[in-house]
């Protein structure tokens, strides 16, 4: 039997002193790692180098001749000034000569014109030798259409690809888009050999209890099926792929039995506030949001869903005891009686915001984020959620270790999970 061909390799080289010397912290690998994961070519290295124009080349050099990758993808350097020199480190490792793309070069321009009435004469002037050198591309580059001033290209040598994108992140994501439909990058997506992935996500399961699944399923990790972990916020997402779809979907569903309960999403990928918001939506209920620790962070989550308007009402930021009373109706005798961070409160405020902003499903969180303010008996970290819904109100207390942030970010997303939880059982 002849084993299947292996998916293409691509190298990410990010280039830039800034982010050597941390004044920029990178935001493009994440995007790029995923479009190529999407694409199925493997990513085997991201490389951060700085803006020297003979390390930039060897790198090159060494990823596509020493280690024989398909697909180097290069971010950064194609400004306009002296220190911009990845398109001559690209022609030098491809042993390729620089030329003047005339079309690019008019693209260019009318892009500085247009920048143009946005600046001074003087600045202009200043603009052109460099925009030439912006439009001055390896020979046989095909470049897409340009955010801003420089073009994002793919130029191909003895089968070999490199891809070169501009260094801003919203410039890069939009010469992305253009040069992942460039022949040279389409002749390596044609070399992908046909694979079969699965997604399967999992609520409240560590790692390590995944990786002891595995085990006691018998999996290796083999040619058979690739798995990968990853885990964020009490969320684990298995990945599971090979060429053999039959063992791939014996191993997710051997999985799922190792592990009964705790799956929550197969093969989807929607956030866990889309999934309440699907469940609201069936039901054609709405949601409220009263808020104390998290102070709004949990409104923000939830209306960074396109269409949240269709489900979500609102929410009260309900800090100080005064306002949990004014705003919400928790009665000061309970707050008196337990604190503010307390089951009673958080079920008052669930109750509350649900009645007041006349909606099926309400939300409270009153907890300590910390750093200070912990007691022995009510310790950093210790949040009450309340989640209010027709005919019950239900409550859960957690114990969140981690610094202030940590424990607002993970208190939201255990809330979601829980008012998923009931949705689907309700
Ligand atoms: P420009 O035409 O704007 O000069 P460029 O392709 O030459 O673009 P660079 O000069 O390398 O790109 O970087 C321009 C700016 O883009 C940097 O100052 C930085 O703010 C941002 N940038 C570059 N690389 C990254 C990265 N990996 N993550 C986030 N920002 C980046």
């Amino acid at each position: 039997m002849t084993s299947p061909a292996p998916a293409p390799r691509a190298r990410l080289l990010l280039t830039g002193d800034e982010l050597l010397r941390g004044f920029v912290q990178d935001a493009n690998s994440g995007f790029v790692a995923a479009q190529l994961r999407e694409l199925g070519i493997e990513l085997d290295q991201v490389r951060v180098v700085g803006d020297d124009f003979g390390v930039i080349s060897d790198a090159l050099v060494e990823a596509l001749e020493r280690d024989e990758v398909d697909l180097v993808v290069v971010t950064g350097g194609l400004g306009p000034t002296h220190d911009d020199r990845t398109s001559e480190a690209v022609a030098r490792a491809l042993g390729t000569s620089l030329e003047l793309d005339e079309a690019a070069l008019a693209v260019v321009e009318a892009r500085v014109r247009a920048y143009g009435r946005m600046r001074t004469p003087e600045e202009v002037a200043t603009f052109t030798p460099g925009n030439r050198k912006q439009a001055t591309l390896p020979a046989g580059a095909t470049w897409a259409d340009p955010l801003g001033t420089a073009p994002g290209y793919a130029v191909e040598a003895g089968g070999r690809v490199v891809v070169v994108l501009p260094g801003p992140p919203s410039e890069l994501r939009h010469a992305w888009s253009g040069v992942a439909r460039t022949p040279e990058v389409a002749a390596v997506r044609a070399r992908v050999p046909a694979r079969h992935e699965r997604l399967i996500r999992f609520w409240g399961v560590p790692e390590s209890r995944a990786s002891q699944a595995l085990v006691e399923v018998g999996h290796e990790d083999a040619a058979a099926a690739r798995v990968t972990l990853c885990a964020r916020d009490g969320e684990l997402e298995v990945s599971v792929r090979g060429d053999d779809a039959g063992a791939v979907d014996a191993l997710v569903a051997q999985l799922d039995g190792a592990l009964p309960g705790s799956a929550f999403a197969t093969d989807d990928h929607r956030s866990v506030v889309e999934l309440v918001a699907q469940g609201l939506l069936d039901r054609d209920w709405w949601l409220a949001t009263a808020e104390s620790c998290t102070g709004g962070m949990l409104g923000s989550l939830v209306t960074g869903v396109p269409g949240a308007g269709n489900w979500y009402l609102g929410g009260v930021v309900s800090y100080a005891n005064e306002a949990k009373s004014e705003l919400l109706g928790v009665a000061p005798e309970l707050v008196a009686e337990h604190g503010a961070v307390s089951e009673p409160v958080a079920r008052a405020m669930a109750e509350g915001v649900r009645d007041r902003l006349s909606a099926q499903v309400g939300i409270g969180i009153t907890g300590l984020a910390g750093p200070s303010g912990g007691t022995e008996e009510k310790p950093v970290g210790t949040v009450h959620l309340g989640i209010a819904l027709p005919g019950a109100t239900h409550h859960r207390q957690i114990r969140v270790p981690g610094d202030r942030e940590t424990v607002r970010r993970r208190s939201c997303v255990i809330v979601l999970h829980e008012l998923r939880r009931l949705l689907e059982r309700s």
